[in-house]
């Protein structure tokens, strides 16, 4: 059974990169008709953020990513959250510790860096590993009372990883292939800290077996432990899953790694919600608030390191999920690119009817539609959907829907009015008296008006767009005056003229 956890650190809130994982997570689990689990790790209380995990419950909701098990669903392997898990840990530790495949030590951190101080000077890096631990204070250096009275003393401990010598460890990962690494380059990790808490090594190699997962989609910051859990699965003798790293999301101009810094730096959110820093009380940008649609969002954010065939570029979660492929995603990393995720909505705005819109538009912020009714408010839509990227931009580019121009742009004046102008939309309100409000029909009439003024359709039209619009902007005037009325057109025309 394939059984697929995204495992976040309640640290922060989650970034673009996180919210890829989760999500070919989710897409490999239900493309193999598995299930997916997220799991919290949140045994480094030193790292811990206030409204974190929440956050990311919240995201992956927004995105559609509904765990089959969580905190919050619960599950047959219930607790999902590691703090919640200690006594877990606790018995597989004991194990470990009895097969000699951990130690205890009890080195300071001055000590440490006592001794890391003496490597320096030697021009040598210190690691705590196969060299050093012989010469420091720990249970494979004191004698088996020595260790007993100091932990009854209560000295503070930890415990490690023994890190078997000069073994070449072949790894394989369904994304990278393989490789291979000596464990004379590995250091002995800390399993537990001195406050009891496994470190996130061993307590996620612990619930990854406990939970019966059977693949690990995480992201390539995770390649260089990939040796040490090979060893913990050994250590403990069971099966372990199978691996794939993904790599990193670059930055728009392709250099380095994406940072949740950047989005403040090139103007576009990094995170999909936004979120408030308690301590800082900074507000880091989301796409939700930003005006994404969900939809959009995730398809774009798919598309980050993995290519569907024939190209294809919008597909629904479901599509996403039938067709996903782990061979299919890049080794190399991909690159965020802002005008792609402003096509990405604009594209499934468009796909959306017109009430769904203008469900959308009467639920967003800052929008005021008092006075404009919905015959009314589904034709402004069905004309300016096209040529919008978020829902917004339908209200803020066709604000002069709803209330007529109070300033008209200078520019555009200089360029379309004057008092000859102005005579001319003086006449044209009389000839519209009579005119059908169709925009066939209107396109028609202009037409015929300034060809009976041996007029080119410049001279009509700018004037008249002005009146309507303020500027001259926007959608094919016919299509304006239809949706304004006969009334509305005039008085707005007359006004422009007084
Ligand atoms: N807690 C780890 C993180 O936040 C999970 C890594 C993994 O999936 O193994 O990145």
């Amino acid at each position: 059974k394939v059984r697929v956890r995204f495992a976040p650190s309640p640290t922060g809130p989650l970034h673009l990169g996180g919210v890829r994982t989760a999500l070919y997570d989710y897409l490999f689990a239900k493309n193999q008709g598995g299930e997916f689990i997220l799991r919290i790790e949140d045994t480094d209380t030193a790292r811990f953020v206030e409204g974190a995990e929440d956050y990311i419950m919240e995201a992956l909701e927004w995105c559609g990513i509904i765990p089959d098990e969580s905190p919050k669903h619960g599950g047959k392997f219930a607790p999902y959250r590691q703090s919640e898990r200690r006594d877990i840990y606790d018995m597989h530790l004991i194990e470990l510790l009895k097969t000699d495949y951990a130690y205890i030590a009890f080195d300071t951190t001055e000590e440490l860096d006592e001794v890391r101080k003496e490597f320096e000077q030697n021009g040598e890096v210190f690691a705590y590993d196969h060299i050093s631990r012989n010469r420091l204070k720990n249970s494979l250096t004191l004698s088996k009372e020595e260790v007993q009275k100091l932990v009854d003393e209560k000295v503070p401990f930890v415990v490690r990883f023994k890190m078997p010598v000069d073994r070449v460890l072949n790894l394989e990962d369904i994304i990278r292939g393989k490789s291979s690494v000596n464990t004379n380059t590995l250091d002995d990790k800390v399993l537990v800290k001195n406050d009891g808490m496994p470190t996130y090594h061993f307590a996620n190699i612990v619930d990854d077996h406990e939970m019966e997962i059977s693949h690990v989609i995480r992201g390539e910051e995770w390649l260089p432990s990939l040796g040490l859990h090979y060893l913990l699965y050994e250590a403990m003798g069971w099966e372990r899953p199978k691996f794939a790293h993904l790599s990193l999301i670059l930055k728009p101009e392709g250099k380095g790694k994406l940072s949740k810094r950047d989005g403040d730096k090139f103007g576009f959110p990094v995170f999909p919600l936004n979120f408030t820093d308690v301590e800082t009380g900074n507000i880091s940008k989301g796409f939700r608030e930003e005006g994404y649609l969900p939809e959009a969002f995730i398809n774009m954010v798919a598309l980050l390191g993995w290519s569907p065939a024939n190209d294809r570029e919008i597909l629904t979660l479901e599509e996403m999920a039938a067709e996903f492929d782990l061979n299919k995603v890049h080794k190399a990393g991909a690159r965020f690119n802002k005008e792609k995720a402003e096509w990405f909505n604009s594209e499934y705005l468009r796909a959306k009817s017109d009430e769904e819109v203008r469900d959308l538009l009467k639920n967003a912020d800052g929008i005021d539609l008092i006075n404009c009714s919905d015959e009314k408010l589904l034709k402004i839509i069905s004309l300016m959907k096209e040529r919008a990227v978020f829902v917004k931009d339908i209200y803020n580019d066709g604000k002069f829907f709803f209330t007529s121009p109070t300033e008209y742009d200078e520019k555009a004046v200089k360029k379309s009015w004057n008092e000859a102008a102005a005579q001319v939309m003086n006449e044209f309100t009389l000839k519209l008296q009579d005119s059908v409000f169709e925009p066939e029909i209107l396109k028609q009439d202009i037409h015929d008006f300034a060809e009976s003024k041996g007029l080119g359709m410049g001279k009509v039209m700018m004037p008249l767009r002005l009146a309507l619009v303020g500027e001259l902007k926007g959608p094919d005037v016919p299509d304006i005056m239809q949706i304004l009325g006969k009334e509305e057109t005039i008085a707005r025309i007359k006004n422009a003229v007084n």
